[in-house]
């Protein structure tokens, strides 16, 4: 984002809507550090400023900086997976894909966070500790799919090296036997990672509506507090009604 010196006033009502804290005074005017900015857009979008001061950085569309502005501003379409958002669809819609089935268990790994932020560095350093420990089955849907060099590694693509984002998610499915051990790599590479992460662990519900006994173990013993959410779409059941017809 830009802040057009010569119509800026120096009011500083945009700086507190920066999630990054990237809106600083200069002298008597605003300006925006553009390696803290995030391109999350939200200055522009809060149509705060008096002088319409605030505008698009032209380079903000394009690669690698246009990484920032898709996995941070959630109004700017994904061109991986069309959507707005960091995710897959499928992940919140897995009543209607049927994507992660009753054997299996998806994680999400959400790094970052509003203030925070995060360099795309600690996404390589779980995707490279996950790999390390034969954990390769990212969701290939997912936008942070498009940035692997090479996936055997979980090496990202090194021109993405010194972007930053708001937050990204690492979408993985396994079989439920391998949650313990994907937790266990987990907490190791937590101590190395500079930004925060949180952790989803989502499955089908069992005949009585309750949750897999085998994914609440693997949480417990792992010593992962839990807090269960559910989600239902429109459509349920359409993904066992298809598999059942074919
Ligand atoms: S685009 Fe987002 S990160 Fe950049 S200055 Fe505006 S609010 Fe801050
Ligand atoms: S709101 Fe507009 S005029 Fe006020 S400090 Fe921000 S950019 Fe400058």
């Amino acid at each position: 984002m830009i802040i057009r010196g010569e119509v800026c006033v120096g009011c500083g009502r945009c700086q507190p809507y920066c999630p990054a804290g990237a809106i600083h005074f200069s002298g008597l005017k605003s300006e925006v550090d553009r390696e803290t900015c995030l391109e999350c857009g939200t200055c522009l979008r809060v149509a705060i400023c008096p002088v319409d001061a605030i505008m698009d950085d032209p380079t903000a569309f394009e690669y690698p900086r246009a990484v920032r502005k898709v996995f941070s501003d959630p109004t700017a379409p994904h061109i991986a997976t069309g959507i707005e958002g960091r995710g897959t669809e499928e992940s919140k819609t897995n009543d209607v894909t049927g994507r992660v089935g009753p054997d299996s268990v998806g994680v999400a790994i959400e790094v970052g966070r509003p203030t925070l932020g995060m360099g795309l560095p600690d996404v390589q350093k779980i995707s490279r500790a996950l790999a390390r420990a034969g954990i390769t089955e990212i969701e290939p849907c997912n936008p942070i799919h498009q940035m692997y060099a090479d996936e055997s590694t979980g090496d990202l693509r090194a021109d993405l090296m010194g972007e930053r984002v708001l937050s990204a998610i690492i979408e993985l499915e396994v079989k439920k036997d391998r949650l313990p051990h994907i937790l266990r790599v987990l907490k190791e590479v937590a101590k190395e990672v500079d930004s925060v992460f949180t952790l989803d662990v989502y499955s089908l519900l069992g005949p009585d509506l309750e949750i897999s006994k085998e994914v609440l173990a693997a949480l417990d013993s792992e010593g992962f507090p839990w807090r269960p959410n559910a989600k239902i779409n429109v459509g349920l059941g359409r993904a066992w009604e298809e598999r059942r017809a074919s």
